[in-house]
């Protein structure tokens, strides 16, 4: 075990909570409603809300996390700026896919009623075969449902390509999970390079690209080139995590009349937010010094 893991591992559960405070809504599903109300009310910035939730094993805990999206649908509907996003490891896949599939379906159907989009998250490389078959299956039966790709992964070109013949609103990220040198790139450069070359190649497919980024310059070489080739504005979005101080470029792109959609999740136990937070910070621990960089300044 690195010491990096070892310090993860001792740090006590308040001190992450202080670490995870700005880019969590807080608790409860209303805490995720609220704040989805204020970042449009005050900013004109649209949200993918999320359930901070540990890696479910026990039926019973799926149970209560589908139930949460449930409600969460509920509580939601009637907002066109908001949406949800969910994850295979909360909701099943570790029992078998079908119950996984199945789980996710409920959640896509009750959202359909509603007219609101779901997007189901990348995690890391040992479930993208299975999220992308769970995802296709469910996308052939509903139209708002959505899926995340990760420009590290040498396979993402290919995935793009088979991916639905259906449009299909794909958020594109470099990845939050470090993988090996045998199936993913590890220089973040090239990620980046990579995924401004995935929105052309989603965009030749006929899907809607999500940029989610808080690269500035990648922001900005990403509209010049769609700008350029007369792309429309309603044709992509940008999104971002709750809590990366980015207002200035956000409200540039409100005032450019195109979507930017933050990430927004909220816990219903503290708990969980502690265990996701760490989990977050041991594949990546370079997040740490930036959190470390917002909550202190330079
Ligand atoms: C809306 C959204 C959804 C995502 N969903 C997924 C997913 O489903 N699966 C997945 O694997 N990954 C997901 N990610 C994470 C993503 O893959 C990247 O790991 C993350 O966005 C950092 O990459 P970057 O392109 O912003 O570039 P970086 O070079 O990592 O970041 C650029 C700059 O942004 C700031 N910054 C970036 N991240 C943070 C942070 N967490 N805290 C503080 N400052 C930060 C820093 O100043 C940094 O220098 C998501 C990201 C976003 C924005």
């Amino acid at each position: 075990m690195d010491l990096k893991r070892i310090i993860l591992d001792l740090m006590p559960g308040s001190l992450v909570r202080t670490f995870a405070a700005p880019y969590v809504a807080g608790k409860g599903v209303a805490s995720g409603v609220a704040k989805a109300d204020e970042l449009h009310t005050r900013l004109g910035i649209h949200s993918t809300v999320d359930l901070l939730a540990e890696e479910v094993f026990r039926r019973e805990d799926v149970e209560a996390t589908v139930q949460v999206y449930l409600r969460m649908v509920e509580a939601l509907k009637g907002r066109p700026y908001a949406s949800i996003s969910i994850k295979p490891t909360s909701l099943g896949i570790n029992e078998s896919e079908a119950y996984c599939q199945d789980n996710m379906r409920r959640i896509v159907t009750a959202a359909a009623a509603h007219g609101m989009h779901i997007t189901l998250d990348m995690e890391d490389r040992n479930f993208t075969d299975v999220t992308l078959r769970m995802f296709k299956a469910i996308r052939n039966e509903f139209d708002n449902f959505g899926i995340v790709l990760q420009s590290r992964l040498f396979r993402t070109g290919e995935d793009i390509k088979a991916l639905h013949t259906k449009p299909c609103k794909v958020r594109i990220c470099i990845g939050i999970y470090k993988e090996p040198a045998d199936v993913a790139l590890q220089d973040k450069a090239d990620m980046k390079d990579k995924l401004f070359e995935y929105v052309q190649l989603l965009l030749d497919h006929g899907h809607y690209p999500e940029i989610a980024t808080h690269d500035e310059p990648l922001i900005r070489r990403c509209i010049a080139h769609l700008d350029k080739h007369g792309v429309a504005k309603d044709a992509y979005e940008f999104q971002m995590l709750l809590g990366v101080p980015r207002t200035e470029i956000q409200q540039e792109i409100v005032k450019r009349g195109q979507i930017i959609r933050l990430y927004v999740p909220f816990a219903e136990e503290w708990k969980y937010a502690v265990h996701y937070l760490k989990r977050r910070l041991g594949a990546n621990p370079a997040m740490a010094g930036m959190v470390l960089k917002n909550l202190f300044g330079k």
